[in-house]
């Protein structure tokens, strides 16, 4: 009886092939008790992909009302995923202000610059380099932008990395971790343990998929107690993926609850 808080719909993420009704059906069918709809909000998106990176917001809340009917009593919540970049942040803070979300993802999908998906010579650097880079960034995007909740996918420079051994690990930017996770207690913001990043480890043949126990002991240890889950679904088929498994491994770490929003005030639920 999870909330899953990180998804995406074909009707306003690009690359996303999931319905709405397909995502509310599944959601039920789980018997999951509630589910945020994320869409991609990338502003100033340095790739011509040949797809807009944003969305028109007034027409999303206006095509959710009929999903919220079709919802009926299961929770669905309406939430986005905005795509860091340092000069958006006021822009972005003024533009949540304006929309009544449920929930706000700040997520960085870009390293210096570029998305890792398109350009994998990102990676000619070192992991070392790449890694400390990646989460100063992180650090920059808690410390820098004020309007949201959750900070997504932390890892996501090791989805696409090609190192022998990618998970990305607290001992390998130590300074930089604690400057990153010492912003989001400061902050009261949310971080995400994003599922798909497990399953993305998972499928590649890792045995180390879960996220490092160094990362969580020191965000505790911080003050660190909001986390949420998500699985980052494009598709039906992951909704909600390995969230048992890996609610069990964080609560081994002294986390209680999963984070969910309702009108940007977070609200928890046992994870185990
Ligand atoms: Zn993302
Ligand atoms: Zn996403």
């Amino acid at each position: 009886m999870y909330t899953d808080n990180h998804n995406h719909t074909k009707h306003f993420s690009s690359d996303a092939k999931m319905s709405a009704h397909e995502l509310i059906d599944t959601c039920r069918a789980l018997n999951m008790r509630g589910v945020a709809v994320t869409e991609h909000y990338e502003g100033d998106y340095p790739h011509d992909i040949g797809v807009s990176q944003i969305f028109d917001i007034s027409e999303f809340f206006d095509t959710t009302k009929e999903w919220l009917e079709y919802a009926g009593d299961f929770h669905l919540y309406r939430g986005i995923e905005l795509g860091y970049q340092k000069h958006l942040c006021a822009f972005y803070d003024e533009l949540m202000a304006k929309y009544p979300f449920d929930s706000v993802i700040m997520s960085n999908h870009l390293y210096n610059g570029k998305d890792p998906y398109f350009f994998r010579d990102c990676y000619e650097e070192d992991m070392l380099t790449v890694y400390t880079r990646y989460i100063e960034e992180m650090a920059d995007l808690v410390e820098g932008c004020d309007n949201f909740d959750i900070v997504g996918h932390y890892d996501y420079i090791n989805r696409y990395a090609p190192y022998e051994k990618p998970q990305i690990k607290y001992e390998q930017c130590p300074q930089s971790f604690d400057r990153f996770l010492s912003a989001i207690v400061a902050k009261g913001k949310t971080l995400e343990i994003n599922t798909r990043s497990v399953d993305k480890m998972r499928r590649k043949g890792f045995s180390d998929v879960m996220p490092d126990p160094a990362i969580l002991r020191r965000y505790y240890e911080l003050g660190g107690r909001n986390i949420s889950l998500g699985s980052d679904s494009h598709t039906k088929d992951t909704l909600c993926i390995h969230f048992k498994e890996v609610a069990e491994y964080l609560s081994s770490f002294g986390f209680t609850e999963n984070s969910y929003y309702v009108k940007r005030q977070r609200h928890g639920e046992p994870l185990v």
